[in-house]
């Protein structure tokens, strides 16, 4: 069963979003998306927020050091919507550990979490990390990436190139996945942390997005980029055990929901305009037919809310989630879709008008259909599953 109230420490929590959303999410991201360039790092904002202890929402947490009920990933979804609602962009500007995080703490000894996470205990200077899997030939397929480990000596050496990572260029380190042998397909693969100004990280440059602008999408190469034993993930042990893929698919079904859930804050921002729209016209001709529309998003923004709790609350319960982490996402990204589209619609021309709002919401909301595996895949996964076979 789902509990759908909020306890009062997140509800204190959402007060402070809301707060930090309208004063200085929307606005740098609309002021983002105007310029055409990210937020950024060292603008006040993100000392600000990262002081009051707000960084990137995909509540994720290292399950080794928590006692008591697991909550983390219902905070999560509840956080990632509110924050999306303000401005999608900026909620993956803000620091922190971003999809840095899940593999550090899925499979990261405990000497490797206390090195790569003591930047982030650091509350003076905001601090970011970064997930690297997406290479220019291996998006959905990640069983392709090329990006090649080799062992030499005590240390690996990495050659290859990464694609659109979020945050990479500010990040503290990425966790770049690479692999030891490409005839093995994802039982080949590895994590490695690789740290800023590690020599051969190189060639870092941004991607230009038609929305979410407040956030950096990076591409980079790894030419002979040397590391220490340390920074493979979890060492040499956890692959002998484990296939080194379910680290990476492990890392997505813990943040699926909350991506879900940014898609659903994006759709109810939509609806938020529409629906102003529709009340302050209630004489037109049309009006049944635009609320009808805002009836049709409402429902299925609901609906789609839905969803992404119930995804997380299996991932706080330690549950299987895949599928249902599948659904919330292919479902979200769908209706936000949707959403837009009749905000659009029910705002006629202002819908399109660069100078309001729904117009870059419209560009935003694009991406969240691509981001952590897109609609299509997410199908391929839930059919599979339900007929009992392997995700992919
Ligand atoms: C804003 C943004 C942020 C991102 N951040 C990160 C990040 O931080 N880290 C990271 O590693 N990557 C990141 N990515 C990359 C993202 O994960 C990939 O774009 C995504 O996995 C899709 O890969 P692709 O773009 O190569 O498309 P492709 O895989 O080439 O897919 C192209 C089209 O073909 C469809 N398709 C592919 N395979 C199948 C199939 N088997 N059956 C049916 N249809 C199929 C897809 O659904 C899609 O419509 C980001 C991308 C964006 C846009």
């Amino acid at each position: 069963m789902i509990d759908l109230a909020l306890d009062a420490d997140l509800d204190a929590r959402l007060v402070d979003v809301r707060r930090l959303g309208r004063d200085h999410l929307r606005p740098l991201g609309i002021e983002a998306d105007r310029n055409g360039a990210p937020v950024p790092p060292d603008h006040p904002f993100f000392t600000t927020a990262w002081r009051m202890g707000l960084g990137q929402p995909l509540g994720v947490e290292d399950r080794t050091a928590t006692r008591g009920p697991r909550t983390a990933a219902r905070r999560g979804v509840v956080v990632a919507e509110e924050m999306a609602y303000w401005d999608r962009g900026m909620s993956v500007a803000m620091p922190g550990l971003g999809l840095g995080g899940p593999p550090l703490f899925g499979m990261g000894t405990p000497e490797q979490k206390e090195q790569f996470l003591a930047p982030f205990r650091d509350r003076e200077r905001p601090h970011w990390a970064a997930f690297a899997m997406t290479e220019p030939d291996a998006g959905s397929d990640v069983a392709a990436i090329r990006t090649s480990a080799v062992r030499d000596g005590d240390g690996w050496v990495l050659n290859g190139a990464k694609t659109f990572i979020s945050n990479a260029m500010r990040a503290d380190w990425i966790v770049v996945w690479a692999t030891v042998d490409r005839s093995a397909g994802r039982a080949g693969h590895r994590a490695f942390v690789v740290e800023h100004g590690t020599p051969g990280l190189e060639d870092m440059r941004h991607e230009h997005k038609m929305g979410l602008v407040a956030y950096e999408s990076s591409s980079f190469t790894l030419r002979d980029c040397r590391l220490p034993a340390l920074n493979l993930l979890g060492g040499e042990r956890h692959y002998a055990e484990r296939a080194g893929f379910k680290g990476a698919m492990r890392s997505f079904n813990a943040t699926r929901p909350a991506i879900a859930a940014m898609a659903i804050g994006i759709a109810r921002a939509a609806y938020d305009v529409a629906r102003d729209h529709v009340r302050a016209h209630a004489g037109h001709p049309r009006a049944q037919r635009m609320r009808e529309k805002l009836a049709r998003m409402a429902r299925k923004i609901e609906a789609g809310r839905l969803l992404c709790w119930r995804a997380a609350d299996l991932a706080d319960a330690e549950r299987p989630n895949e599928v249902e982490a599948s659904m919330a996402k292919a479902f979200a990204a769908a209706i936000a879709q949707e959403a837009t589209g009749l905000a659009v619609e029910i705002l006629g021309d202002g819908g399109v008008t660069s100078d309001g709002y729904v117009e870059k919401l419209y560009r935003d909301v694009k991406a969240m259909d691509i981001v952590e595996g897109t609609g299509q895949v997410q199908h391929i996964v839930i059919a599979r599953r339900l007929v009992g076979l392997p995700a992919t």
